[in-house]
């Protein structure tokens, strides 16, 4: 694959693949999902990181790994997300890759659970300019937020949150923005009130999302509930199949991933550790996905889409149709 000229370049190659959906990919991705580490203190009930059958590797990733793929990434780099599968906060250097990807101009964006920050820490994250940092808190008393959250001290990550917004004022930092992410489900749901003047009071802004649950835990809020779970997560979060056109997700051990739902290595595209991420942007695996993505192709047992649930909601429709 020849490389785009520059970033701008890049970025009108990248508007054209999403406009078309064209099954190769001429643009470079310029947003990476880079997984810190799949590891994590918490157990949270519908996270497949809280599955025995996960099977990522649970290690961290390297400060060095992590300079290689941005060196690689960097000239058509806007954005990295630091989170996939697993606690960012628990990877020793994240403050580091932070710093390193901000002193290039690439904004960083975390969502933490918020049981593993101290004050060194958010220090450390502030003063490498990280971009955004989400709070993953789903609920204001222990008990509904252990219902999901299991492991976590709801004590500890309010204090942590009131700790990272003391810091930024005590360094005058208009960064990182602060934001605490509420998943709503039927056992908090009564919690909402509560939580937006909490919120109000730390001075953080407090978004309620829908959650994806199996149903038992589903919110009686017709805009919370498991009810048309693909359309809510759409509607929540955005298009997560644009990714196959501008985004991919590495994993700590260089695993390339389509997309960030993908929840088991044997659906990864290739190793950016192992080959030329421009020999895995457009193999066999990522053609057929965007084909599937862009509806030209079936989904089949072999890559996640078949079981995603936007996957099934394409062929729902295709079968309606
Ligand atoms: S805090 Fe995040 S990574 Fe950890 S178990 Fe919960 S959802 Fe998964
Ligand atoms: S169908 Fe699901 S797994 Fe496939 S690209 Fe879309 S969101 Fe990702």
């Amino acid at each position: 694959m020849k490389l785009p000229r520059n970033k701008s370049h890049n970025e009108r190659l990248l508007d054209r693949q999403l406009k078309t959906r064209s099954t190769f990919a001429s643009g470079m991705p310029n947003t990476l999902i880079v997984e810190p580490g799949a590891v994590c203190s918490l157990r949270c009930c519908f996270c497949p990181q809280s599955k025995q059958d996960f099977n990522f590797t649970r290690g961290l990733l390297h400060l060095r790994d992590f300079q290689r793929v941005i060196g690689y990434f960097e000239p058509y780099l806007d954005t990295v997300m630091l989170f996939n599968w697993g606690e960012p906060l628990m990877n020793p250097d994240i403050g580091r890759m932070v710093a390193y990807a901000s002193a290039k101009g690439i904004h960083t964006f975390i969502h933490s659970h918020f049981n593993s920050l101290d004050a060194a820490l958010a220090e450390e994250l502030i003063r490498g300019g990280l971009f955004e940092i989400t709070a993953s808190i789903d609920g204001v008393t222990q008990e509904s937020y252990a219902a999901y959250r299991q492991g976590g001290s709801l004590e500890r990550a309010i204090a942590n949150l009131r700790l990272l917004q003391e810091k930024k004022k005590e360094l005058r930092a208009d960064s990182p923005r602060i934001v605490w992410k509420f998943l709503v489900f039927r056992h908090n749901e009564h919690e909402m009130e509560r939580a937006r003047m909490l919120a109000g009071e730390l001075g953080i802004p407090v978004e309620f999302k829908f959650a994806v649950t199996d149903g038992t835990m589903s919110s009686t809020l017709p805009e919370f509930s498991s009810d048309g779970p693909a359309e809510k997560f759409i509607r929540h979060y955005g298009l997560p199949c644009e990714q196959l056109w501008k985004s991919p997700t590495i994993h700590a051990d260089g695993t390339v991933l389509p997309c960030c739902m993908v929840s088991h290595s044997r659906f990864c595209a290739g190793n950016v550790f192992q080959q030329e991420f421009s020999d895995i942007w457009n193999n066999e695996k990522y053609r057929f996905l965007r084909e599937v993505a862009s509806g030209k192709k079936e989904a089949d047992e072999s890559v996640f889409c078949y079981y995603c649930m936007f996957g099934r909601r394409q062929r729902t429709k295709e079968q309606d149709a």
